[in-house]
C-alpha cells in the first residue's frame, strides 16, 4: 500500500517518512496540500496522512477534494492536527477526514491508526475482488446461457435451425403474415431415395450430404427467410412475405441447383411441396398439412420436382383417374381402372 505524506514542515515529514518505512510501508511526500492533490488523482493511494495547516490547499481543503472525487476506490485519510478541540474535530470529519493523528506523533498512536485503516481497506480490497469474481461469473453465466440456448434451437448435424426453433418461428412469421395481410409460403423438402443412398454409400456420406443440402440451402435464401432441418432428410423453408409463384420459381432454382451439383457418388435430388397462406380460415396445422400433401404429390409424380398445394389436391384420386382415362387405350385402361379404384 502506497501512503501519501502532506506535510509542509520538513523535519516532521521526514520523521513521520521513517516511522512509516520502518513499518514496512513504500512512501510518497507532498510539500503542499497543491502537490498532494495532484499526487491523489494520479491513482494508486489508498491512504493520505495530511497535515492540517499547510498554505494554500490546507488539510481540511484536501480532505473536501478528495471526498469530492469520482472514484470506485475508496482513499483513507488520517489528518495530523496539534489541535484537540471538539470542533476542531467535528470540522475535520465534516470535511471528510476518517480519523486523527496527534502532533508531535506518538509511535503507538500512529501503528495504532495504520492498523486500523489497513483493516479498513483491506476489507475494500476483499470486496472488491469478490466484485469483480461476481462480475466475471456473470459474464461466463450469460456466454454459457447463450451457448445453450443456441444448442437448444440447434440442430447438431447441420447447424440449421431445429424443428423446435422450426415450430415457434412458423408461429411468428404466420402471425405476422395474418396481422399485416402479407402472403407467407412454406416449403418441405424431402431427399429422393435417401434410404438407399445410406445403404449403398453408408451413413456418414449419408451425413455429408445431408450437411452439403444444408449450405446450398442457407446460401440460397435471403435474410428474413428461415431455414430449419425438419426431420431425418427432411427440410422446411419459411418464406416471408412470397406469393405462391415467387415460392415456386425460388423452389425450382434450389432443386435444379441440387439436381446440377457435382456430387461425389451419385447424383442427389429433392422434393418439394410448396404452401402459401391465402385464406383467412388457414391456420399452422392445415399450413403444415398442405406443405406435406403438396410434397406427397411431388413425390407421386416422380421425384425430383416442385409441387404447390391446391384445392384440387384433395381429390387428386379423381384426377389421376380422369388422366388416365383419357390418356390410355380403351382395353388397357379398364383393368388399369379397375386396380386404382380399389387402392
Ligand atoms: P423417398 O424418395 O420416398 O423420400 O425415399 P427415402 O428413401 O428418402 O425415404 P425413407 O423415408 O424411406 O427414408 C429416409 C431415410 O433417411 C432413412 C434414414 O436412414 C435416412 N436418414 C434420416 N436421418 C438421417 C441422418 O441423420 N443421416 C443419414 N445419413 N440418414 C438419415
Ligand atoms: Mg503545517
Ligand atoms: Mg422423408
Ligand atoms: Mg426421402
Amino acid at each position: 500500500m502506497d501512503i501519501l505524506i502532506a506535510e509542509d514542515d520538513r523535519v516532521s515529514a521526514l520523521i513521520l517518512q521513517r516511522a512509516l518505512e520502518k513499518m514496512g510501508y513504500s512512501v510518497i511526500v507532498a510539500r503542499d496540500g497543491g502537490e498532494a492533490w495532484r499526487l491523489v488523482n494520479g491513482g494508486g493511494i489508498g491512504l493520505v496522512v495530511s497535515d492540517w495547516m499547510m498554505p494554500e490547499v490546507d488539510g481540511l481543503e484536501l480532505c473536501r477534494r478528495i471526498r469530492g472525487r469520482i472514484d470506485t476506490v475508496y482513499t483513507y485519510v488520517i489528518l495530523l492536527t496539534s489541535r484537540d478541540s471538539r470542533n476542531d474535530r467535528l470540522e475535520g470529519l465534516e470535511a471528510g477526514a476518517d480519523d486523527f493523528l496527534s502532533k508531535p506523533l506518538d509511535a503507538g498512536e500512529l501503528v495504532a491508526r495504520l492498523n486500523v485503516a489497513r483493516r479498513i481497506l483491506g476489507m475494500q480490497d476483499l470486496l472488491r475482488a469478490h466484485a469483480t469474481q461476481l462480475a466475471e461469473l456473470q459474464v461466463a453465466l450469460e456466454r454459457q446461457n447463450a451457448l445453450l440456448a443456441e444448442r437448444a434451437s440447434t440442430d447438431g448435424l447441420t447447424g440449421l435451425g431445429n424443428r423446435r426453433h422450426f415450430d415457434e418461428t412458423l408461429a411468428s412469421a404466420y402471425s405476422f403474415a395474418v396481422r399485416h395481410d402479407q402472403p407467407l409460403s412454406l416449403v418441405l423438402l424431402d431427399v429422393d431415395h435417401f434410404k438407399l443412398f445410406n445403404d449403398t454409400f453408408g451413413h456418414q456420406s449419408g451425413d455429408d450430404v445431408l450437411r452439403a443440402l444444408a449450405d446450398t440451402l442457407r446460401s440460397r435464401t435471403r435474410g428474413h427467410d428461415f431455414v430449419a432441418r425438419y426431420g431425418g432428410e427432411e427440410f422446411a423453408l419459411i418464406l416471408p412475405g412470397t406469393g405462391s409463384s415467387q415460392a415456386l420459381s425460388f423452389c425450382e432454382r434450389i432443386r435444379s441447383s441440387i439436381e446440377g451439383r457435382r456430387w461425389t457418388h451419385r447424383s442427389v435430388t429433392a422434393s418439394f411441396g410448396v404452401t402459401t397462406t391465402t385464406q383467412p380460415a388457414q391456420n399452422l396445422v392445415e399450413l403444415l398439412r398442405q406443405a406435406d400433401k403438396a410434397l406427397y404429390r411431388s413425390k407421386a409424380e416422380g421425384r425430383n420436382r416442385v409441387a404447390h398445394f391446391d384445392e384440387d389436391m384433395t381429390v387428386s384420386v379423381t384426377a389421376i383417374v380422369e388422366k388416365c382415362e383419357s390418356a390410355l387405350e380403351p382395353e388397357y385402361r379398364l383393368g388399369c381402372l379397375d386396380r386404382l379404384r380399389e387402392a
